[in-house]
């Protein structure tokens, strides 16, 4: 999948956009128009350094496509 990844700056405003690809939650960036799925090697952030509402119940959360992020613990 092709996601849109622009350079962030002070701009940040991540929210869930309520649709899917891939099967995965996609989030998207208000300020810059990046784009993120879990399945992403980074997470995302808001302008002010704290994580986006619902990213980090995404990254915690199994399911299809899940084997990469393992940082849920047992
Ligand atoms: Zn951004």
């Amino acid at each position: 999948m092709a996601l849109v990844v622009h350079a962030c700056r002070s701009l940040c405003q991540w929210a869930p956009t309520g649709s899917t690809t891939g099967g995965l939650r996609l989030f998207a960036c208000a300020g810059c128009g990046s784009e993120w799925v879990r399945t992403e090697p980074w997470s995302p952030r808001q302008a002010d350094g704290s994580w986006p509402p619902g990213v980090r119940e995404e990254l915690a959360s199994s399911g299809p496509g899940a084997g990469a992020a393992g940082s849920a613990g047992s």
